[in-house]
């Protein structure tokens, strides 16, 4: 032990400028004998002196130079190197400040991380990818139930996979392709525990699943399909804006969110503005209609009767609606089994509402961050896991002496001992609320409606 606190090495000297710190170290343990023959005779052979970055030390970028043995056997001809415990020898670094570069780069920009702790941004960047790569392959989250697979854009689309009874998030992958998602759904710890898989109409997410999980059900959340009814009322008012004059269009953008609205959320005098529009444009007047009744679909009370109400919604479309409404008619006709399982397993509004928030926290920040160091620092900062809470008896119990508890008792004592056992307590996931506290502090979330 030494004043660098670095075991396995001896400080020989040290010296110093204003910002950096220079030490020459040596191991303790040299070679006696060859690794190769275990002859006791070996020759030194000259001396490498490589300078390896270590931890910052009071404000100072530490540098150690190694003074590197190299041996050579006269018996069998090898020559070798003294080990450098604790050392990554193709990055040049400790062990340790790989550790702290990893950690440090969920908080801070790569570039000043560089300039603290004397690397160049490119090595940062590299050590920061290692780092990710060695806690992705130890993490083991719960597989849950309920799978919630939606999409975010950052930079691109990218995957993002929940788990919707916890409300968290399991992992965000690089694309939405399907080869992506069925390998990481193949790689669940416990792939037949997933029942129901909700998603957008997304057909590799569904061909994914499909062969995956084939055991679960996809379910299309109610959310993914009436935005598409509110998209063909929108296509009428588009249209029709142009039979306008400028300032009724303006007007009538103005209002156009009141008409996507349920009318049971408007104000009276909000009321009053989208009956007079539907009356004096009878187009919008009946895609008005149309969206009402298509959302009207979703209150049946079994798949039987929503079928039924939709194949009569279907019918009543005017020719001229069907073309304003075909994305949706299509969407219910390829994705028909999935849309209507829904009302087998309703998604509940409260997963959709705080996932949709998650995801909006997310897309804002996505600006700033680079895809990877966005997921390390929803997956990895400290805090963020929620953990699984272990099942009545699934520790095991160990015995109590009757007189012991008693003994206890009368003490006051607490008569039992939690057993906080980490590696048996896994991770379901990041908290989807503490994910949005952190990407978005500066915006309150309704403890009621779960919106930011
Ligand atoms: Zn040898």
């Amino acid at each position: 032990m030494n004043l660098l606190n670095l075991s396995g090495w001896a400080l020989d000297q040290w010296e110093e400028s204003p910002h950096d710190y220079r030490f020459t170290i040596k191991t303790l343990a040299s070679y006696t004998s060859c690794p190769f023959c275990h002859s006791d005779t070996i020759d030194k052979h000259g001396i490498l002196t490589p300078e390896f970055r270590d931890l910052p030390m009071h404000g100072k970028r530490v540098g150690l130079v190694v003074q590197r043995q190299r041996y050579r056997c006269p018996r069998c001809g090898h020559t070798f190197l003294d080990q450098v415990p604790g050392m990554d020898e193709h990055h040049r670094v400790t062990a340790r400040l790989k550790m702290y570069v990893a950690e440090k780069v969920l908080s801070r920009p790569f570039t000043a991380l560089a300039e603290e702790v004397g690397l160049d941004e490119k090595t940062v960047r590299v050590l920061f990818g290692e780092a990710v790569a060695n806690w992705d392959a130890q993490r083991r989250v719960v597989t849950p139930e309920f799978l919630g697979i939606d999409e975010v854009v950052m930079g691109q689309p990218r995957c993002v996979l929940t788990n919707i009874r916890e409300q968290t998030l399991l992992d965000l992958l690089p694309s939405r392709r399907y080869d992506r998602v069925a390998t990481y759904l193949l790689h669940l710890s416990k792939p037949q525990a997933v029942r129901w898989v909700t998603m957008d109409m997304w057909r590799p997410y569904r061909e994914a699943v499909r062969d995956a999980l084939p055991q679960a059900r996809i379910v299309v959340d109610k959310f993914h399909v009436i935005r598409m009814a509110n998209a063909g009322l929108d296509g009428v008012r588009k249209q029709l804006r142009l039979s306008l004059s400028a300032k009724e269009r303006k007007t009538l953008m103005h209002d156009r969110f009141l008409l996507l609205r349920r009318p049971h959320d408007l104000q009276p005098m909000e009321q009053v503005l989208v009956e007079s529009w539907t009356r004096n444009l009878p187009l919008l007047g009946d895609a008005y209609q149309a969206k009402e009744a298509f959302f009207a679909i979703y209150e049946a009370p079994s798949q039987a009767l929503a079928e039924r109400a939709y194949q009569d919604w279907e019918k009543s479309l005017s020719k001229e609606l069907e073309a304003f409404f075909s994305p949706l008619t299509t969407a219910m006709h390829n994705w028909h089994d999935e849309i209507f399982a829904y009302f087998d397993q309703p998604v509940t509004n409260a997963y959709t509402e705080s996932a949709n928030n998650l995801i909006r926290a997310m897309q804002r920040l996505g600006r700033g961050y680079s895809f990877e160091v966005l997921r390390a620092k929803m997956l990895y900062t400290a805090g963020v896991q929620k953990l699984e809470t272990p099942r009545y008896g699934s520790e095991p119990f160990t015995a109590v002496m009757q007189d012991r508890m008693a003994h206890r008792l009368l003490q006051g004592m607490p008569t039992h001992q939690v057993r906080r056992d980490v590696t048996a307590i896994r991770p379901l996931g990041s908290d989807f609320a503490k994910l949005i506290a952190m990407l978005a502090p500066e915006h309150r979330i309704d403890p009621h409606s779960g919106k930011i």
